[in-house]
């Protein structure tokens, strides 16, 4: 437990599943105060807040499509509204569109970054807003990705979004940093969440997975909101522009294990 989140408002975006439900139910689970984003899964997002507040918590659930400056507005006047404040903002929705990239229709690209890329800075802009107007010592985390680092054929869409993640992270925790607002971000790698379901239902594909992952497993999301509670606590309070990779391994080029290369 991190005693100092108690109390503390945090917004985080794709939180009606997956890796951003993992993280909101966390924080919510160190007596924090949340907003769970959706876009169109009310019920995902509706699901855990009943299970928060019967457990004593607090927590609203907010539709909001990242992508769109005004709905990212609403999320900060939830937070207000709700909860009197907002400390921590984390910029978690994301998407992904696969296709070999000569064949990349226009419209998935602007998609995949309109969420990924474009999503983070309106989201990091926002909260920036909220942090300098109310002299706040706000914190922002981004989820980026092993792809923010390792090249993915067929996932350009997904890797420029995520490359550009991490120059945003990096660039925005410089510009800041003599505010006391620190920004940083986590690259989970291969982690078992509905956007991998399809993938991950075909044993052969799971089994190809994980050789990617020099600890041989896939990763879960509980085991990325762990690395979020740190970067929300002030047990991180000299980290900024800086990434957790939360991956097994992965970015440790499994393929020149054994002597290899
Ligand atoms: P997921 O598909 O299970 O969840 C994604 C969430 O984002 C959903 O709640 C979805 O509704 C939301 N979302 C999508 N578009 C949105 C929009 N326009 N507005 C608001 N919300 C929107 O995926 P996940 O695996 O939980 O991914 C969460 C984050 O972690 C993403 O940024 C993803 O890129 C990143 N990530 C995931 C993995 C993995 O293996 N699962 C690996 C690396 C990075």
């Amino acid at each position: 437990m991190y005693t100092d989140l108690k109390g503390k408002v945090a917004v985080v975006t794709g939180a009606s599943k997956g890796i951003g439900n993992a993280v909101a139910t966390r924080l919510a689970n160190e007596n924090m105060k949340l907003v769970f984003n959706y876009n169109s899964d009310e019920a995902g997002a509706q699901k855990a807040v009943d299970q928060i507040k019967h457990e004593g918590g607090d927590a609203v659930a907010v539709q909001a499509n990242v992508a769109k400056e005004e709905d990212i507005q609403k999320l900060v006047d939830t937070a207000v509204e709700h909860f009197g404040t907002l400390d921590l903002w984390i910029n978690n929705a994301g998407m992904e569109k696969e296709a070999p990239t000569h064949e990349l229709s226009l419209d998935d690209w602007n998609k995949v970054i309109n969420v990924n890329l474009t999503g983070t800075f309106l989201g990091t802009k926002a909260a920036l807003n909220y942090f300098l107007d109310n002299n706040k010592q706000g914190n922002i985390i981004n989820m980026s990705s092993v792809h923010q680092q390792i090249s993915w054929p067929h996932f350009a869409d997904y890797a420029a979004s995520k490359g550009g993640s991490k120059l945003l992270t990096e660039t925005v925790a410089k510009e800041y940093a003599e505010k006391n607002i620190r920004v940083n971000a986590i690259a989970p790698g291969a982690i078992n969440t509905p956007i991998n379901a399809k993938k991950f239902a075909d044993p052969k594909t799971y089994a190809e997975t994980a050789e990617l992952v020099p600890m041989g497993r896939i990763g879960k999301p509980n085991e990325v909101a762990a690395a979020a509670a740190w970067l929300a606590s002030d047990e991180s309070s000299y980290v900024t522009g800086d990434t957790i990779f939360v991956d097994g391994g992965m970015k440790l080029y499994p393929a020149f294990n054994n002597g290899r290369g």
